[in-house]
This record gives structure tokens, sequence and C-alpha cells, in this order.
């Protein structure tokens, strides 16, 4: 997937230890949103990262199922597991949008109901 947004500030940019280090977090899903979208942003610029993380998912994913004698497509399945992840992030940028309004509404309605129990006194 090929998106063209601005890049943003350096500090939202990982290296390639750091991203070797979050791997694991990445492939139990338990990277926050702004970690998720550094992790995937470096995978997608990266060639030796990109089989760093085909080699961990063949530990955490393969093994299990070559046990088992399971066939699979390693790599189809990583490209659909990386896919999850991408719309899982969009998912939550969007729940997070929409928590956002909401709480600019609560604090509108809070305002409007100081200024008209101001009002009231007056
Ligand atoms: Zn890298």
């Amino acid at each position: 997937m090929k998106t063209n947004f601005i890049p943003r500030a350096e500090g939202n940019s990982i290296t390639h230890k750091q991203f070797e280090k979050q791997i694991p977090l990445f492939l139990e899903d338990r990277l926050a949103n702004r970690a998720l979208e550094a992790f995937l942003r470096h995978l997608d610029s990266c060639g030796s990262c990109q089989d760093e993380l085909s080699i961990q998912f063949l530990v955490f994913a393969g093994m299990p199922k070559l046990e088992t004698g399971e066939t699979f497509n390693l790599q189809k399945e990583l490209d659909a597991y990386i896919q999850t992840e991408r719309g899982r992030l969009r998912r939550r940028e969007h729940l997070g949008a929409a928590a956002f309004i909401l709480e600019v509404i609560t604090l509108a309605a809070m305002v409007m109901a100081a200024v008209t129990g101001i009002m009231l006194f007056m």
C-alpha cells in the first residue's frame, strides 16, 4: 500500500534496533498507536527489517505449525497480518478522532451550561 502523507517530526521515526526490539510486540498486537504507526512506516521503507520480521514471524507463527504438520504460506500470512494491523491502526485513529470530537462537544455543553447558569443569576 502506498501512502503519500507528509513525513512528521523525526521523533516519530524509529531505528533498526528499535524496530527489531518491537517485532515481538508487533506480532502479539501489543504496540500502542504511535509505536505501531512508526513500526509500520519503518517496515515500508526498510528491506533488511522486512527480512528480520519475516524470520521472527517464522519463529513466532511458523514453528508451532511445523510441529502440527499444517501447511502454510508464511509470506502470505505475514502480509495478511500486516494488513490487519494497518487496518486496526486506521480504525484506532478514527476512534481517537471520534473520542476527541465527543470531548469537545461535552466541553462545549459544559461551557454552555455554565454560561446559562451565570446568566440566570444576573
Ligand atoms: Zn530497518
